[in-house]
């Protein structure tokens, strides 16, 4: 049976990640240090024989018994409230973290895929953007945190590649939705279906005539998999090319939730990306994949699920505990 780790298992991604390689019928040892993930997430997983859980701070030593054939590396906080509010934590699990996982994977002879994203392009001056573009980001603004821990994060684990020849993948994680998102993160989905379940207006920052082009989670698991299954060591962005205005989309939402509230316009924060959109021609060339999801579906499915949440979960603080 094959061995994986999962890093950030009790996150959004990490959660549907853990889902997916037990359905691939490997043991997942699944790794959360809880300080934005959530134990709801893969409370459905921790009677099965084939799962265990670990309570760990990646950017601290790493030690797990027995082999590893797959390590992937999903631990960060990744919404701009989150990692604005911890930058120092978010600093450190990409560079210590990743570091620390990279060293594991040279140890156990495992294969290492690393979660980037998007945010490398930074504002970016190239539409849509191709893995071969070096970004247009801010060190010293708000998002620098994140966005230079991940790009250190690729560096890194590019030197491992070449110069350790450890199996490295990197996949760029574009804009992406479902069940599972905290619904208190920030991010504009949850945001704005809350908003809407609670009966509050939907807060469009700036204008809302910024894009996103987003993703839904089984896509991206599945660009993901077939990454990691594959041999080719480059960053593949993988995501939804369908892009939409953020005011566009607050109106697909008002429709979707049949809410009577009305959209309010509050100020852009700093160095938030003005349009973003892949280009997925390297996943479609190198893994033969794309996304399956429209919004329609996808958007669905992930309304479902936050309006079965019991009503409390709606109400609830975001709590960035330190570990
Ligand atoms: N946004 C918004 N209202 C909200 C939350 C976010 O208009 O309540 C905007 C945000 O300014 C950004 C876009 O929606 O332009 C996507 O934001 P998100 O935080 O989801 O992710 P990002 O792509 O910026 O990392």
């Amino acid at each position: 049976m094959k061995r994986v780790l999962i890093t950030g298992a009790a996150g959004f991604l990490g959660s549907h990640l853990c889902d997916r390689f037990i359905k691939e019928g490997m043991y997942v040892i699944a790794m959360d240090n809880l300080v934005t993930g959530d134990l709801r997430n893969i409370e459905h997983l921790r009677s099965n024989p084939n799962f265990e859980f670990i309570h760990h701070d990646i950017s601290k030593h790493i030690v797990i018994d027995g082999p590893l054939d797959y390590i992937l590396n999903f631990a960060s906080p990744a919404s701009p409230i989150d990692y604005l509010k911890i930058p120092i934590q978010t600093l450190k699990v990409g560079s210590l973290g990743t570091h620390n996982c990279l060293g594991l994977a040279r140890a156990k002879g495992a294969r290492i895929i690393i979660a980037s994203t998007s945010e490398v392009y930074g504002d970016p001056l190239v539409h849509p953007q191709t893995e071969d573009y070096w970004g247009h980001v801010n060190p010293v603004g708000p998002r620098g945190c994140y966005d230079e821990a991940k790009r250190f994060q690729e560096a890194i684990t590019m030197a491992y590649h070449r110069h350790h020849g450890v199996e490295t993948r990197i996949v760029r994680i574009f804009n992406t939705y479902g069940p599972r998102m905290r619904l208190n993160d920030g991010r504009v989905l949850p945001a704005f279906i809350g908003q809407a379940l609670r009966g509050e207006d939907l807060t469009i920052f700036g204008d809302g005539s910024q894009t996103r082009s987003f993703c839904y989670v089984d896509d991206l698991v599945e660009g993901i998999y077939r990454l990691l299954m594959s041999d080719y060591a480059e960053p593949v962005n993988v995501g939804n090319p369908s892009e939409i205005t953020i005011k566009e989309f607050a109106e697909e939402i008002i429709k979707l939730t049949g809410t009577s509230q009305k959209v309010v316009y509050k100020s852009l924060p700093q160095d938030d990306p003005k349009q973003r959109q892949p280009d997925i021609s390297r996943a479609r060339a190198i893994l033969g994949w794309e996304p399956k999801f429209g919004r329609a579906e996808g958007l669905q499915i992930t309304y479902d699920y936050f309006r079965n949440l019991p009503k409390e979960r709606l109400y609830e603080e975001a709590n960035h505990r330190e570990f």
